[in-house]
């Protein structure tokens, strides 16, 4: 057996995204004790830069030690009783998981369906909300990193709440990468992972949940079922203010690497993070365009770290994205689902958002292309 020396790839799939070498250094730093007072210094500062990223004063707001799924699970853990009626909105791969978690945890899922490549109708999120009156909660991904489509978080938070509706949001893909206003849209539960927009390695899924969420969990007639995800247990450790107890051990040296990728960002600005998306979006937009491939989903809908297009006729989706990662050591990602082989899904995500990575692929993909 040797070490592990994986190759130097360029990351611009649907995730995990290129990881800032700042991260990578701060996670080879010496493990410390995850109670060692200078570890909670750090979590302090984690906690009070994710509220940052999040737009949010709300007080429980922290990376829950486990990837993306985990905070999707969480939420749901969490605020789903059994017989509860949850609206959920389909329009994708993860929409279908949160449908999935639903039923698990003993709630009644209500569908809301979208094509896929489309933003959620938020006129079929009003008519669910109409026809259910005893809903409790609308589910909904921001940002479907299956398809590349981002649908409208603020009018269906705001919809929810007009019918006395709780709102689960997932902003894995959408977090540092396109905006995102926790407190002034009305989200009540949010989960985000490390390794989209944050260029950060996966892992981690930060979680933020407002005064009405923790009001119904507290209101819960029965156990949460999931011990780990149980937030009345985890906020024992990492709850600020109380003396902080064994709950699990924290995944130490990934966090060194989630509080560096929040220096990155504060020092960059969320807004201009936001920006550097976009701007980076134009540009292989317009690259695709020039080559002739268009974009799955409607122009308004579209997300700018996550492009889709179709595959144009008569190319052979696998041997493209081999001859990629093997000669340009260049990852995209492949369609998932119906779209399975018939789109790519071009990440420009957190430190992949870069001018040289939009180089990089608009060239490599024009000399494979012309090549077959
Ligand atoms: C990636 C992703 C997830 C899952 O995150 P993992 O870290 O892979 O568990 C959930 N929802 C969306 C929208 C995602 O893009």
């Amino acid at each position: 057996m040797q070490s592990f020396n994986p190759p130097v790839r360029t990351l611009m799939g649907p995730g995990p995204s290129d990881v800032h070498p700042r991260v990578l250094q701060a996670m080879a730093r010496p493990t410390i004790g995850h109670l060692d007072p200078a570890f909670i210094g750090m979590m302090e500062e984690t906690k009070e830069a994710l509220k940052y990223a999040f737009k949010t004063e709300n007080e429980l707001t922290m990376p829950v030690s486990a990837p993306g799924s985990a905070g999707m699970e969480t939420c749901f853990a969490n605020l789903v009783e059994p017989g509860d009626k949850v609206i959920v909105c389909i329009n994708g791969v993860f929409g279908n998981r949160m449908k999935e978690n639903i039923t698990r945890f003993g709630g009644e899922a209500v569908v809301v369906e979208d094509k896929w490549g489309e933003a959620v109708s938020v006129d079929k999120v009003e008519q669910a909300l109409k026809d259910n009156p005893d809903a409790k909660i609308v589910a909904f991904v921001h940002a479907e990193t299956s398809t590349g489509a981002m649908s409208d978080a603020k009018a269906i938070c705001a919809l929810a709440a007009q019918h006395d509706c709780l709102n689960i949001v997932d902003t894995v893909t959408s977090l540092a990468g396109s905006e995102l206003r926790v407190d002034e849209w009305g989200i009540d539960a949010i989960y985000s992972g490390t390794q989209k927009c944050l260029s950060a390695p996966p892992g981690i899924s930060p979680i933020s949940f407002s005064e009405r969420a923790i009001q119904k969990l507290s209101n819960r007639n029965t156990p949460v079922t999931s011990w780990f995800l149980d937030l009345n247990l985890v906020m024992g450790y990492w709850g600020k203010g109380a003396k902080r107890a064994y709950h699990h051990t924290a995944p130490v040296n990934t966090l060194y690497g989630l509080h560096e990728s929040l220096v990155m960002l504060t020092e960059e600005g969320l807004e201009n993070a936001w920006a550097r998306h976009s701007a980076n979006h134009e540009d292989l937009k317009h690259n695709l365009e020039a080559m002739g491939m268009s974009f799955v989903v409607n122009e308004g809908d579209r997300l700018p770290q996550l492009n889709t297009v179709w595959i144009p006729e008569g190319i052979d989706d696998a041997a493209v994205r081999s001859r990629l990662l093997n000669e340009y050591n260049l990852e995209i990602g492949a369609g998932l689902g119906d779209l399975a082989g018939k789109v790519w899904r071009i990440g420009l995500m957190g430190y992949s958002a870069r001018k040289e990575n939009v180089v990089l692929a608009t060239a490599a993909l024009k000399e494979v292309l012309a090549s077959q």
